[in-house]
Order: C-alpha cells, then structure tokens, then sequence
C-alpha cells in the first residue's frame, strides 16, 4: 500500500524509526532506503522514485556523518537546510523521515568501526582517507535501524555504491542494493549539494568535468581502448579550463575501480576535481547509453 506524501513521519531518534517501520512492516508493507546528507535536490528526489517503485514504504534519511569528513574538509559549513529538506521529501513522497542528531547516532567512543579493503584506499580514498570507513560504518548503522527490503544509492558516487554493494556481500546483509543513474542540470553538470558554493565563474568552470566525460566516451565510441590514451583525451578538456585543478581523472573497470591497459564497454571514467575550495566529482561508463 502506497501512503500518500501529505502524512510524512518525521523523527529523530533511533527508537522511533524502529517503531515507525515496525508498524509499516506489520501490515506487510516492504521498506525502501535512500540515505542522504540532506540539502536535497533533484538527484536525491531520483532516488526517492526508485524506491517508491521498487518498495511500499520509503524511508529517506538525512544525517551529515562526521565520521566520514576528513580534519580539513567542509563537515562544519555543509549546508543544512532542514525545513526545505522535508518540505522537498514531503513533496517527493518520502513516508518515514529519519534526522537524528549526531549524539544519537554516535552516544560515545565507537569501539567498532567498518574498513574496507584495497578498493577504498584508490582514488576518492587516495584523496580522502578514512573516508569510506566513515561512509561504511555509517551505512552499516543505518541498515541495522532501518532494516530495509531495498536501498537506493546513486551513481554519482560510484566508488560508494561499489563499496556498498560489497559490503552487503561480504557481510551477507539482507537487502537488495540499486544504483540509479546521475541526475544533471540541462547543461551537463552533476547535482551535488556542494553546487552551491560555486562562483558564476567556477559554475561555468565545472562544466569541463562533463564535457571530459563525454570527450572519453567520444574517443571510445571511435574505437581507442588504450587506457592511457583515453585518459589523456579528457585530461586535456580538463586542462584547458584554467581554475579546474584535476585531483585525478582515470578509466577504471566500472565494477571493480580497478585501472586495467585496456577499456571496455563496461569500464567508467572518472573525475575529481578542485574549484576554489569545492570538490566536485563525476563518472560516465563508455559504452551503453550513458549519454544523459
Ligand atoms: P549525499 O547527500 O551527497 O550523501 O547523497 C546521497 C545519495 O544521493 C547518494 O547515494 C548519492 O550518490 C546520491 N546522489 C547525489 N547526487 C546525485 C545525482 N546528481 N544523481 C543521482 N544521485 C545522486
């Protein structure tokens, strides 16, 4: 049964979503998870849909983990626009709204900690360390609360959604993980919370992580294969832009995050970048019809 998006829960203890789900679950409905940072926008909103289609419930979470921020990184000026937040989750249908403070979340000294291998410790992990066993734990706590039949994760964060989808493996979690497809502004940009830091000039500056994307996804459809080769195509759409400082920019297996000599339809290309003091983040696989 599919409640309407006016009678939105909202809580903020642990306690309470349990109670919230438990009734849901009583009268048979399965539960769909969309974990957030919250200041939402339309790829968030995507999600929302996904799990709609594919479960009766939707429970959205919104919790700025500090766990998963490195010491010089942007946990303290993360936007947090709470009233917009659950008007648009409202809005989108979301039917249980989890918000817990980080006292709740985190009462005292954790004595354990979720650590990925090999894979975390490339590219977004190269850059941000300790940051997907922030982002894993977290996850780990919130299926554990939440219990859902389905989580929605986006493929913006593909190195995330790998890392997810692993663990769930690995450590036998009963739940179907989706990934659902990047959500772009009309002229290409990905949507990110940390859009709105942007200068007009960085705005049109990061641009240039698109357009490098598709120029490897060009070169690809033309029949190079050449890792390297491919690299260097969108590495120099990158180096024209003079305020873009690449913090990497590489074509990996899509699946495995691994470089390998040579790509393949299933193989992504992915970007990190620097523009003032933003972080912005992309991927494209280079076959199929990733042409969004
Ligand atoms: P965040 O709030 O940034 O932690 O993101 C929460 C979820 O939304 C993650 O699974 C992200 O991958 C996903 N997400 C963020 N931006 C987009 C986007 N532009 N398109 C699709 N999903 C996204």
């Amino acid at each position: 049964m599919q409640s309407t998006a006016t009678d939105m829960i909202v809580v903020n203890t642990i306690a309470a979503v349990r109670e919230a789900v438990a009734k849901f679950r009583a009268s048979g409905s399965t539960i769909g998870f969309v974990p957030t940072m919250g200041a939402l926008h339309a790829g968030h909103i995507s999600l929302v849909k996904w799990s709609r289609r594919e479960a009766d419930v939707t429970v959205m979470s919104i919790f700025v983990n500090p766990l998963q921020f490195g010491p010089n990184e942007d946990l303290s000026r993360y936007p947090r626009p709470v009233e917009n937040d659950e008007a648009m989750a409202r809005e989108a249908g979301v039917d249980i709204l989890f918000r817990p403070e980080v006292k709740e979340m985190y009462p005292s000294e954790r004595e354990i900690t979720v650590t990925a291998a090999a894979v975390a410790e490339l590219w977004e992990g190269s850059s941000r360390p300790g940051h997907f066993d922030g982002v894993l734990t977290v996850v780990a706590k919130l299926f554990n609360i939440v219990q859902p039949d389905v989580a929605i994760f986006g493929r913006k964060d593909l190195q995330q959604a790998v890392l997810v989808q692993a663990m769930v493996h690995d450590l036998d979690m009963p739940l179907k993980v989706i990934v659902a497809p990047i959500v772009r502004e009309r002229d290409g940009l990905a949507l990110s919370s940390r859009n709105r830091y942007l200068s007009e000039t960085d705005r049109k500056a990061a641009l240039s992580l698109n357009r490098a994307l598709k120029e490897v996804r060009r070169a690809f459809a033309r029949g190079e294969r050449n890792t390297t080769a491919l690299e260097n195509a969108g590495l120099a759409v990158l180096e024209h832009e003079t305020p873009v400082k690449t913090d990497y920019f590489a074509v990996v297996n899509g699946s495995t995050l691994m470089r390998e000599r040579m790509a393949t339809e299933k193989s992504a290309a992915i970007v990190a970048v620097h523009l003032g003091s933003t972080r912005l983040i992309d991927n494209r696989f280079l076959g199929g019809d990733d042409e969004d």
